[in-house]
């Protein structure tokens, strides 16, 4: 097989990623864009070593699944990866993702139960990073850093054009140069939103220590923004692919936003981890507290607990929450958090959970929640946990393969894997929220 052949495939599997696999010559070829059942013909566009790329041209039989794209971007951006097809296949596709984890890399002959699919799949991201260059203000390309100048995204927030095309027409106006990621020049990187209850954050990174002509954009921002509760400036003037650095300037009103999840009132800075989801995110945090089953006397360790929101979501039915976190704006929040709720009974420690969990002091935890990042959790985390002899684990992961991963180790370690429930906080994209429950053997 050689780049520029043309194959027709039949696509019987699909990637973590989303793309279609299908094999020609007994080589897997993944095909971006392709479902799993149609007959495709494409183009080898790369031969690696195990599998092959190739390009999409002609859909022969397509899916009963497959509908026409509502998102015009879709085809060329990096983020959504499901707009052709409609939401049932994309939760079965998601529910087999987390199956296929736990039972290959895990080792656990599971069936897992159906993905908890979201009511609305458009306009639900509550955060929105958009990069500005001279091609635009918008996303990224497919694999690129190349800027695709947008109106505005399907799945954000319904005020983001508003604010997109406030900070374009500024910047014409003005004449504000964008920043240039070749040579380190000009001003403005990125623009990053947060939409809470309380209203809307706009925040406009950037490469100069001073904006030239905030007032004004201040003042457009307010005027043609429903809802915008503060305007920062976030000051990023290293050549990195991060997007926030981490010096803050409010330019005007409040500088986080708050957000009812339950009962709950959370307040968010712009460096805090909080779910980009907030409906789903009510039907994660209501499945964690199931898997719980607090009854009132419990002592419980909430690792990894960013604002403090799962532990708070269900305090009020525990004897006592601890929680570690190692970003320190976020333990100040989880802080000011317990506070706005009402809630005395929790404790909050600045660091690794690997770190700080085996120097905790007091009363052995009778349920550990574990929500970590991508990359799972440190193994010796998972060990300390099961020496406290912790009755329940409750394991909220963004990434079914790491949690399979730490779901192995603490079957060796005296835990037995219960139930594992998908819920779908990434609609249209390839991403998928999970939480599982481990009970002590
Ligand atoms: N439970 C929270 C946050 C989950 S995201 C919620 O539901 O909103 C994961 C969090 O883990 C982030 O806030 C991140 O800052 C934090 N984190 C990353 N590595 C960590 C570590 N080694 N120890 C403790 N916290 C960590």
């Amino acid at each position: 097989m050689k780049k520029n052949d043309i194959f027709e495939i039949e696509i019987t599997g699909i990637t973590d990623e989303g793309d279609g696999v299908g094999r020609a010559e007994g080589m897997a070829v993944f095909v971006p864009y392709a479902l799993v059942g149609e007959t495709v013909r494409v183009t080898i566009v790369k031969v690696l070593k195990n599998y092959a790329v190739g390009k999409l041209f002609e859909v022969t039989t397509p899916s009963p699944s497959r509908i026409k794209a509502e998102c015009p971007y879709f085809y060329k951006c990096g983020g959504c990866r499901f707009w052709h097809t409609d939401y049932e296949t994309e939760l079965e596709y998601k529910r087999q993702k987390v199956e296929d984890c736990l039972r290959r890399i895990g080792g656990f002959d599971v069936t897992v139960p159906k993905t908890l699919g979201a009511k609305e799949t458009r306009g639900y991201r509550n955060k929105g990073q958009f990069p500005v260059s001279s091609d635009g203000i918008g996303i990224y390309a497919k694999h690129s850093h190349r800027v695709i100048d947008i109106d505005g995204c399907i799945i954000q927030d319904r005020t983001n054009p508003e604010v997109i095309g406030c900070v374009r027409d500024w910047m014409a106006e003005f004449d504000i140069p964008p920043y240039d990621e070749e040579t380190g020049k000009g001003c403005i990187r990125h623009i990053y939103t947060r939409s809470g209850d309380s209203g809307k954050l706009v925040c406009i990174v950037t490469n100069c220590e001073k904006i030239p002509h905030a007032e004004e954009l201040v003042k457009a921002l307010r005027e043609r923004v429903d809802g915008v509760s503060g305007v920062l400036q976030n000051l990023n003037n290293k050549k990195t692919n991060v997007v926030l650095g981490t010096r803050f300037r409010t330019l005007w009103g409040e500088d986080f936003v708050t957000d009812t999840l339950g009962e709950c009132k959370f307040r968010i800075s712009p460096l805090s981890f909080y779910q980009v989801n907030k409906a789903q995110t009510e039907v994660l945090y209501n499945q964690a507290a199931d898997f719980a089953q607090l009854s009132d006397g419990e002592v419980v360790w909430d690792l990894y607990c960013g604002i403090g929101t799962i532990g708070q979501f269900m305090a009020s039915r525990a004897k006592k929450i601890v929680g570690i976190e190692v970003v320190p704006q976020a333990i100040e929040n989880a802080k000011e958090n317990a506070k706005l709720n009402g809630i005395e009974n929790a404790e909050y420690h600045c660091g690794t959970a690997e770190e700080l969990a085996p120097k905790l002091k007091g009363e052995k935890p009778d349920v550990v929640i574990l929500d970590p990042p991508r990359k799972g959790c440190d193994e010796s985390l998972l060990k300390t946990v099961a020496k406290t002899e912790t009755k329940r684990i409750v394991y909220v992961s963004c990434k079914p393969s790491t949690l399979a991963r730490d779901l192995k180790l603490l079957a060796t370690l005296g835990y037995e894997l219960k139930s594992v429930q998908p819920v779908d906080l990434f609609p249209r994209t390839h991403h998928v929220e999970c939480v599982a429950l481990l009970t002590q053997i």
